[in-house]
């Protein structure tokens, strides 16, 4: 697709029209990487973290109520996803690069990796690292990591977060974590403010130039703590501006596994089984315990806050029947393009 077209399909208002591209989308996404839904349980192991991006409900300047999931609890939910069939897990927090934190994330991943004798795949998303923690994390088991870039233009990244947060170093990480061998993951927030429509085509030019195997990008959703409450958003724009670039991104790079992100069904109650019928085919579901939901509140209107792991389950593989589509259950479902690549 060439630039033009690219963007023209960015700014197209017209429903009927922009039906097009996602039929195609979806599709693309029959004739690659089928009908199948892949599942990874996501445990949101801590909300304590030492940076401060601007738009983020857990930044660390905003006072709220800190945990660290303990290890029983931890493996605890890993159970539950090899239990239930998920094929994978994924671990997500704050950031935090000290030694005790590197060293309990060490038995994390060498815990979850005895209990399901190496069934369960473990994707991390812990922010940014050494090289060396990523390496010894990845010899330890763990063979996915998601980054997200949050945008690839530098001069708006600098706008959304604190002079101390760098976009080279975030680059780094990115380049580090593919040169170890883990798959990676990463994305953008699409509609945050000072966001052009060419920033979100730039985006996916970056996505095609890193080669990247996994893709999770979802709306920007004000959160009501942080330094950008007051920043008007469109939340309906965003949604539909999401799903484009879902669908474009399946046509560009049709072999790439793609995520209906928890972000989309904040803003629309079918936000997710949307997006799996424009192309994405990753679910994440939240395997957290409830007592620690309500505190990782990245943003507002994070749903799913009361639900328990079962309930969640139970919900997310109705919608995806109802919609047609199949569960990968107890399959890793890793990115086709990954291995291809190899
Ligand atoms: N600390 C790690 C992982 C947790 S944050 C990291 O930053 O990589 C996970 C993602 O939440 C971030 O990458 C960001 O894209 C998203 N996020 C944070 N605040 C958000 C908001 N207000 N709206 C939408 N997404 C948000
Ligand atoms: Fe921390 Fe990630 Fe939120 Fe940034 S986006 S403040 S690194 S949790």
């Amino acid at each position: 697709m060439e630039q033009s077209t690219i963007i023209n399909w960015l700014r197209e208002e017209n429903p009927q029209e922009y039906k097009r591209l996602f039929d195609q989308a979806y599709s693309i996404k029959s004739a690659t990487v089928g009908n199948k839904v892949y599942f990874r349980g996501i445990i949101e192991l801590s909300n304590i973290c030492q940076k401060n991006c601007y738009y983020c409900g857990i930044r660390k300047d905003i006072k709220t109520n800190r945990y660290l999931m303990t290890m029983d609890e931890i493996c605890d939910c890993a159970d539950f996803a090899s239990r239930n069939g998920y094929g994978s897990i994924v671990i997500q927090a704050g950031e935090r690069q000290d030694k005790d934190y590197i060293r309990l994330i060490d038995s994390v991943i060498i815990r979850v990796k005895e209990a399901a004798h190496g069934a369960l795949g473990i994707t991390l998303s812990l922010g940014e690292q050494r090289k060396e923690v990523y390496k010894r994390w990845f010899n330890l088991g763990a063979h996915r990591y998601l980054l997200r870039i949050e945008t690839s233009a530098k001069e708006l990244y600098e706008k959304l977060h604190p002079h101390d947060h760098s976009f080279n170093k975030r680059l780094k990480c990115l380049y580090d974590l593919k040169e170890i061998g883990y798959q990676v993951g990463t994305g953008v927030i699409i509609g945050i403010p000072g966001q052009r429509i060419d920033n979100l085509y730039q985006d996916l030019l970056f996505f095609q130039r890193f080669d990247i195997d996994m893709i999770g990008m979802g709306p920007y959703i004000p959160h009501e703590k942080t330094p950008m409450n007051n920043v008007g958003v469109d939340i309906a724009q965003n949604l539909t501006l999401s799903l484009k670039m879902i669908a474009l991104i399946r046509i560009l790079m049709p072999d790439i596994n793609i995520a209906a992100t928890t972000a989309l069904q904040a803003i629309d109650p079918f936000g997710r089984e949307k997006a799996l019928q424009v192309g994405a085919n990753v679910i994440m579901p939240n395997i957290t315990p409830q007592e620690y939901r309500l505190d990782y509140d990245l943003y507002d209107n994070k749903p799913c806050l009361s639900e328990t792991p079962r309930e969640c389950k139970r919900c997310l593989s109705a919608r995806i029947e109802k919609i047609g589509e199949t569960i990968g259950y107890n399959e890793w479902g890793d990115s086709p393009h990954f291995y291809k690549k190899l």
